[in-house]
């Protein structure tokens, strides 16, 4: 059975304003309403679903277009194929409320797609000391800006800038592949909604230009790697003077030389040789505001952990300041002269002297495990 055309089933012509449309609509919604249609309530059913069909497409930017340009062929599965509201009969009266809500509720969406600009990312790589101090950067971002000749209208006067003929301003047509309607982005505008008769010469008509531009990000102080800054609207530009992107610098921090970073705390190894670790002393520890002085105590042995307060990194969100963690490593001598080695054997023999090991207490804790496993 061919289908009624839908302006014709509202009685309207094609040209007819969203407002007419409505009227019509009201008045068939009430000829057919069911109170008023004791006697033949199939037929008014079937006359109301017809009336609210083609009320629903007609109202609808995207689907009137595509109405307009592929006819039934558009919506070719019947209700609910294109999106439109399911029918939902008389009983409840729920049809009849959404007509109510239809007239008096808000506006339904109309006119051209408007395409905010892309998010950029720059990937930006800082020193620990630039991360844990915070620094200034310039960086430079391929982008798109808007054009500066016709500010972003694609043309140098705004009465060349037309509704898309395809598309009737919605920017997306409807097209049938194999079952299913599907939307697509007009391929005459792109998506605008709006043609340009006169292009801009400088961005062809597109509103917008490529351009590398060149930026100051300030990077707080206590940033770490997988931070992001964002720099609202300095994206890329939108289409026919849209709002821009966002741009996000994603931050990833070096390895250090010296120090790793854990968090708002640093780590480094102290390594110490054994007459200062058996004798104790100082020793220069350094730190990313220059070198402090470390007290070694006397017996102190390797692996052991001195904390420097605040000699960290500046926490992100907060004041608090990360310590310092300096791990000591007592080495073994290497490339040992002569007396060194005379020195060293004459410590040895001491050492052995002492049957009980009093000078190495690991050594001793450990004999002392053995002798109880054999014995
Ligand atoms: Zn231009
Ligand atoms: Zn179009």
């Amino acid at each position: 059975m061919a289908k009624k055309d839908y302006y014709e089933i509202l009685g309207v012509s094609k040209s007819a304003s969203e407002s007419e449309i409505k009227k019509a609509y009201k008045r068939l919604a009430m000829k057919y309403h069911p109170d008023k249609n004791q006697d033949n309530k199939a037929e008014a059913e079937a006359k109301f679903k017809e009336v609210k069909e083609a009320y629903e497409i007609l109202t609808d930017t995207q689907k009137k277009a595509a109405y307009d340009q592929y006819g039934h062929a558009a919506f070719e599965q019947g209700y609910g194929g294109a999106g439109a509201s399911g029918f939902s009969g008389f009983g409840g009266g729920s049809a009849f409320d959404d007509i109510f809500s239809d007239f008096f509720g808000g506006g339904r969406g109309r006119g051209q797609t408007v395409s905010r600009g892309n998010d950029l990312q720059y990937n930006i790589t800082l020193t620990l000391e630039e991360a844990a101090a915070g620094v200034s950067k310039e960086i430079k971002v391929p982008t798109w800006v808007s054009c500066d000749i016709c500010h972003g209208q694609g043309t140098e006067k705004s009465s060349d800038v037309v509704t898309c003929n395809t598309c009737h301003g919605a920017g997306v047509v409807q097209m049938r592949q194999g079952f299913f309607a599907v939307q697509q982005e007009c391929p005459t505008c792109h998506g605008r909604g709006k043609v340009v008769k006169n292009p801009c010469k400088k961005c062809h008509g597109e509103g917008r230009i490529q351009k590398t531009k060149t930026l100051s990000v300030t990077i707080p102080a206590g940033v770490d790697t997988g931070n992001r800054i964002r720099l609202s609207g300095e994206g890329e530009a939108g289409l026919n003077g849209a709002p821009a992107g966002d741009l996000y610098v994603q931050v990833q921090v070096k390895q250090h030389a010296i120090f790793e970073r854990d968090g708002i705390n640093l780590h480094c190894e102290i390594p110490i040789n054994i007459a200062l670790a058996s004798l104790g002393g100082e020793v220069e520890v350094p730190t990313l505001n220059g070198k402090v002085s470390l007290t070694i105590p006397a017996e102190t042995q390797t692996g052991k952990m001195f904390r420097l307060r605040g000699k960290g990194v500046k926490s992100l969100r907060t004041s608090t300041m990360g310590d310092l963690y300096c791990h000591v490593v007592v080495e073994t001598p290497v490339n040992l002269t002569s007396k060194q080695k005379d020195l060293l054997k004459e410590l040895g023999e001491s050492f052995k002297a002492d049957k009980n090991s009093k000078h190495s207490p690991k050594e001793k804790s450990f004999f002392d495990k053995v002798k109880k496993f054999f014995g």
